[in-house]
């Protein structure tokens, strides 16, 4: 293999742009051709890809989001819009791409592996830690200290007032944001996907909360379970309490990574670069208890979902 190509494509994530360079870098110091592909799938089937130098990711490794851009592609979806994506890496000779993203993208790239001669090396760069095969995604840690400052800030004022505020988090199924956001952050409780919304429960442990005199209640909550909003006007049928809402949104996709966003970054972007000059035809890199890892594309997208019982019952009783 002499010539490689890097995309980001799904939701942004910091530590995306680390990624990047280091995939770069270690490539060129292998004697690689590397190359840039915009807008993740889409840049790829139009053909917008261009050449990379050492130069063209300075300045770079503590930005957040993503010089490459990223974009969704539904064209990509289909076998004939693959192949076309194929043609476009043959065309300049490129045999080797290194995807950074999520689930969806991996599935793409798995696709792309398997239906045409093109080599891929996926990185889970993704806020959400959705991806059961690694430990932490990309961005996750990040995303998660960003969750925290707007924490500390919202118990601030939510104290100086005996309010409950019910904060909205990132995450359709997977409520790692919440669950780590919650023991890190002293929150009151939590509701993810996974446990689901027990109205009475929750109500009751706020009620608890009043009697021992908390002054603020903090309410880490998936957007999976349902609206901050929604958990809100539910809350508000069955007690008496002052309630506020937060929704964080975009804000945790945003921001400098954090240095374990900059460290996985390194070391997974200089695994998947490996990879590919190894002559894996698919490979997902990730961390599992610290080591670098990686697996087969396919077998990495059906690995279980990791035992989040002893965290949940960490922040149970934490939050009492
Ligand atoms: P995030 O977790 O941040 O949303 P993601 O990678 O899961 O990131 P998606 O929008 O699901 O984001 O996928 C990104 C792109 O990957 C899609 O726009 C599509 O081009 C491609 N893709 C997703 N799923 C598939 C699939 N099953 N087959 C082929 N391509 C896919």
């Amino acid at each position: 293999m002499k010539k490689i190509a890097v995309l980001t494509s799904g939701g942004d994530a910091p530590g995306m742009n680390a990624c990047i360079r280091a995939a770069v870098r270690f490539g060129l110091s292998k004697n690689m051709e590397m190359y840039g592909v915009m807008r993740g799938y889409e840049g790829l089937l139009k053909g917008d890809i261009f050449r990379m130098f050492r130069h063209s990711v300075t300045d770079i490794i503590q930005r957040g989001g993503t010089i490459l851009k990223t974009a969704r592609s539904e064209r990509f979806f289909d076998e004939e819009g693959r192949k076309e994506a194929r043609d476009r890496l043959a065309a300049l000779g490129i045999e080797g791409l290194v995807v950074i993203g999520g689930d969806g993208s991996f599935n793409g790239a798995a696709k792309l592996a398997c239906e045409t001669d093109i080599k891929v090396a996926c990185i889970p760069g993704t806020i959400d830690n959705d991806l059961n095969y690694t430990d932490y995604t990309l961005g996750f840690d990040t995303a998660v200290n960003t969750v925290l400052n707007a924490v500390n800030n919202i118990r601030d004022t939510m104290s100086s007032h005996d309010r409950v505020c019910i904060v909205e988090v990132m995450g359709r199924s997977c409520g790692d944001i919440a669950l780590f956001s919650a023991i890190g952050g002293g929150a009151d409780a939590v509701v993810t996907p996974e446990k689901g919304l027990d109205l009475d429960a929750l109500a009751a442990q706020l009620k608890q909360g009043e009697k021992l005199g908390k002054s603020s209640n903090i309410i880490l909550l998936s957007e999976g379970v349902c609206s901050a909003q929604s958990l809100k006007e539910q809350l508000a049928a069955v007690t008496d309490m002052t309630l506020r809402t937060v929704t964080l949104g975009h804000v945790q996709r945003g921001g400098s990574p954090s240095l374990r966003d900059r460290l996985l970054a390194a070391r997974f972007g200089v695994k998947a670069i490996e990879c590919l000059i190894a002559g894996k035809n698919a490979a997902a890199v990730g961390v599992r208890n610290e080591e670098i890892v990686a697996d087969d594309l396919q077998k990495a997208l059906v690995y279980p979902a990791a035992d989040r019982s002893e965290l949940f019952k960490v922040c149970e009783i934490l939050c009492r």
